[in-house]
């Protein structure tokens, strides 16, 4: 199978270019990664000569370079993305340009293209919040932030591109992926790097907004999974019912460190704040996924991981 993977320098998109090339010793993958300052050639610098792979630096807003890299593949993978809440908070344009225009481009060339197969990457967070129950994929979207009306605009336009002409789409929704290589602006690095430099951990309003945690390798084990067995025209969420408040998950990581609720420091709420996200991945579970990885032991292995590759996230909080 020859694979175009979009925004495979990113933190989910790194893991899933390595996952395939261990996994599939016949698979072709072209990264197609524009390098935004979430993109990072040294996520995938153990693999850069590897014959069965090719980066490309280019932008999936670009219809012209898309197309000419869609010569005898069979499926696109769109991870590509401005992915972090604040920022969309702060300045939505890029956002929209991305992740609606982006995704437009692709469907566009992917159209003329013929594709077997088109898996869009998604997220809980067009659903919005859910204070009581889970969300199946069936429930209507109701995106809070710019970032999350941006992703769920892009479902809707690759759910229009299926009916209308019939392309074989595939949408999944995750919950929030956390593990090595995430961007250290994301909770989960933010935290524990600024452990590491000494300082407090700034968290949102009270602290009580709740998220389900998922590995990334889990994530990169549903997207294989959904490649090979997904069902053209269906979406499918994915999620290992790991539910945390922040507060919790806050604790859980000083805990790590032997540290107490005094490197607390709560700040003004996020505009908007989603209180609860909730997914239910039965449907995925009952073809035949599930996940595998320990949360607290992928915690500790995350930890561990910002701990001993203090120069990949160094230079990042800098910039
Ligand atoms: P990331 O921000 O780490 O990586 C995004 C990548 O996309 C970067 O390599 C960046 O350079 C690239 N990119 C951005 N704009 C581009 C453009 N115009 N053209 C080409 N490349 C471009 O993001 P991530 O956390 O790895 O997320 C990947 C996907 O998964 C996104 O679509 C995101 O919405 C989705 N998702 C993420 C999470 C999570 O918790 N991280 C949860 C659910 C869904």
């Amino acid at each position: 199978m020859k694979l175009l993977v979009t925004g495979g320098a990113g933190f989910i998109g790194s893991h899933f270019v390595r996952y395939i090339l261990q996994t599939y010793a016949d698979y072709k993958i072209i990264n197609l990664d524009a390098l935004s300052y979430a993109g990072n050639p040294e996520n995938l610098k153990d693999i850069e000569k590897n014959k069965s792979y090719t980066f490309v630096k280019g932008d999936i807003r670009d219809f012209k370079t898309v197309k000419g890299l869609l010569k005898g593949v069979d499926v696109i993978l769109n991870f590509a993305a401005q992915t972090h809440v604040d920022r969309s908070i702060k300045e939505a344009k890029d956002f929209v340009e991305t992740n609606i225009n982006g995704v437009f481009t692709l469907l566009e060339a992917a159209r003329s293209a013929k594709i077997q197969k088109f898996i869009q990457i998604s997220t809980d967070e067009v659903y919005g919040s859910i204070l009581e129950g889970s969300f199946i994929e069936k429930d209507a979207l109701s995106p809070s932030s710019p970032y999350s009306a941006s992703k769920a605009g892009a479902d809707l336009l690759c759910n229009a591109y299926a009916l209308t002409y019939r392309m074989p789409l595939i949408i999944t929704r995750s919950s929030n992926n956390f593990g090595p290589y995430q961007y250290p602006e994301k909770v989960i690095p933010l935290f524990v790097t600024n452990i590491l430099e000494g300082k407090k951990v700034p968290l949102y309003g009270d602290g009580l907004n709740v998220r389900d945690w998922l590995f990334v390798l889990d994530n990169v084990r549903a997207i294989d999974f959904i490649l090979h067995k997904g069902e053209a025209g269906q979406i499918y969420n994915i999620s290992a019912d790991n539910e945390l408040n922040n507060l919790e998950l806050t604790a859980l990581i000083l805990k790590k460190f032997g540290l107490g609720s005094e490197w607390i420091q709560y700040v003004e709420d996020r505009a908007a704040h989603d209180r609860r996200y909730s997914l239910d991945s039965s449907k995925l579970r009952h073809l035949g996924w599930k996940p595998i990885y320990d949360f607290e032991k992928s915690i500790e292995a995350t930890i561990d991981w910002y701990k001993t590759n203090v120069q990949w996230w160094k230079k990042l909080k800098k910039s």
